[in-house]
């Protein structure tokens, strides 16, 4: 038995990798998360690449890093005492091989150029992983909408759209919503871009009903997450019915999980703001889910406030929700919120399944604690992009200019949830019948960007 022995031509692989992160990580300083994203796709790509001939020296991966364009730009605005603000906006225009850039407008005090380089990264597979023609880009600014009033959310979503507005376009760049940014921001972006270039088209999505946006999608992330769970369980014989399962985060995608899974019969029994996780042992059923909306729209960010309204729950201050019992987990708040030793409480406590919501919950040790450990673990490109798919289906609505019914819509999403599965298994099933889900979305996403960077050329 010689399967301790490393062959040559592993061992050249393993040296590849190496040498790839040590460049980028040379050429990226200061970019911790970026970095961890590339190195999760860089394990299981370059060893797919140095197999396939026609990749090999084309240096796909060594383009996909290098953003096709980055823009930052100065974002100034008044707020209501009348005092001079000053904000650092970026949209990171990724990959165009498939389609425009496409993805998300985050406003979060922790937005830097590696946050949003790493989203924007993320974006390129996961969109690809949806079969639309949607290339990669991720946006935001460092503004804080937490404690801003209505008038300051919107000058200051004016002032950002007054630059971005010169980069973006329906057929160049669509950004929509995601951390700090709904349905409101969305309106108020919309409007600006709208009044600045005098055009009326699908440059957003996430936008409101009257003006061209589209039902399920503000459900969309959360329910792609809970369609996909449910393939991921079904692999095993089982479903969600039944199932305890513990969340985090408590804004729109955890509310779409949560809706979801309680209508499939199962059991939330956590959310978590950064103040802490609740615990609510009855289930978050019934007007606690319509709650949860109220929870967020009241800006406190907060959930502790759960516990005032429902006594019977209790709040764990400064910790994680993931030492609760649970059989199914599923991240929907942020980045790194999933380490190595939350991972270990989960799998000593029998979880056996780990879907992502949010954009890389876990941290590279705890995805490859659950991996060893054969847990059903999907990462957040494949099982959270349910939401960009949806907003993929909001920009056809636009094109057509008609729109689809809910029921037609939810039919889309979870057959393209089921889709992203299949191309899962066919990249990432391993002998024993499990499934690498990082390694499959990885592979699967990479494909269908490089048959297309291949055949446009060095561009
Ligand atoms: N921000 C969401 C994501 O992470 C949605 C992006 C979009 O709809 O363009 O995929």
């Amino acid at each position: 038995n010689n399967s301790h022995i490393i062959s040559m031509e592993q061992y050249n692989v393993e040296q590849k990798i190496q040498d790839f992160i040590a460049k980028v990580e040379a050429k990226n300083p200061n970019e911790p998360e970026f970095l961890q994203a590339v190195k999760e796709v860089a394990a299981t790509v370059i060893p797919f690449i140095a197999a396939k001939e026609e990749y090999r020296g084309m240096k796909l991966l060594e383009r996909m890093v290098e953003p096709e364009r980055t823009i930052i730009f100065r974002v100034p605005w008044i707020d209501d005492k009348g005092e001079i603000q000053v904000n650092r906006g970026f949209r990171i225009q990724m990959n165009s091989a498939i389609g425009p850039y496409k993805g998300g407008i985050r406003f979060h005090p922790t937005v830097n150029l590696s946050v949003l380089k790493f989203l924007a990264f993320e974006q390129v597979f996961k969109n690809s992983l949806t079969t639309l023609p949607m290339g990669g880009g991720k946006g935001g600014s460092d503004f804080d909408p937490q404690g801003k009033s209505n008038n300051e959310i919107m000058r200051f979503c004016q002032a950002f759209m007054t630059e971005l507005c010169k980069h973006i376009g329906p057929e160049t760049d669509v950004p929509a919503g995601d951390i700090g940014v709904g349905a409101r921001e969305i309106g108020y972006l919309f409007g600006q871009y709208k009044k600045i270039r005098n055009e009326f088209t699908g440059v957003l999505t996430g936008k409101g009903l009257a003006y061209g946006g589209s039902l399920i999608r503000p459900e969309a992330t959360g329910y792609g997450v809970v369609y996909f769970c449910e393939q991921m369980l079904k692999t095993k014989g089982e479903d969600i019915k039944g199932k305890t399962v513990t969340v985090s985060g408590f804004g729109n995608v955890a509310w779409g999980v949560i809706k979801k899974i309680d209508e499939l019969g199962g059991k939330c029994v956590t959310i978590s703001g950064p103040d802490g996780y609740v615990y609510d042992k009855d289930g978050i059923t019934g007007e606690k889910i319509d709650y949860l909306l109220e929870l967020r729209a009241s800006g406190n960010n907060r959930a502790e406030d759960y516990v005032k309204k429902y006594p019977a729950a209790e709040f764990y201050a400064g910790k994680r929700p993931w030492e609760i019992k649970c059989d199914v987990a599923v991240p929907s708040a942020t980045q790194n919120e999933l380490d190595l030793e939350d991972a270990k409480k989960l799998v000593a406590n029998g979880c056996i399944c780990v879907t992502e919501a949010a954009n890389m919950p876990s941290t590279l040790e705890a995805i490859n604690y659950f991996l060893d450990n054969k847990v059903l673990f999907s990462p957040g490109k494949a099982s959270n992009a349910g939401g960009v798919a949806t907003s993929g289906l909001e920009m056809t609505q636009n094109s057509i200019r008609l729109n689809w019914t809910s029921e037609e819509v939810d039919a889309r999403l979870k057959d393209i949830m089921v889709g992203i599965h299949k191309a899962c298994e066919e990249f990432g099933k391993e002998e024993d019948g499990y499934v690498n889900y990082v390694k499959g979305a990885n592979i699967a996403g990479f494909v269908k960007v490089a048959e297309a960077m291949l055949a446009q050329g060095v561009v």
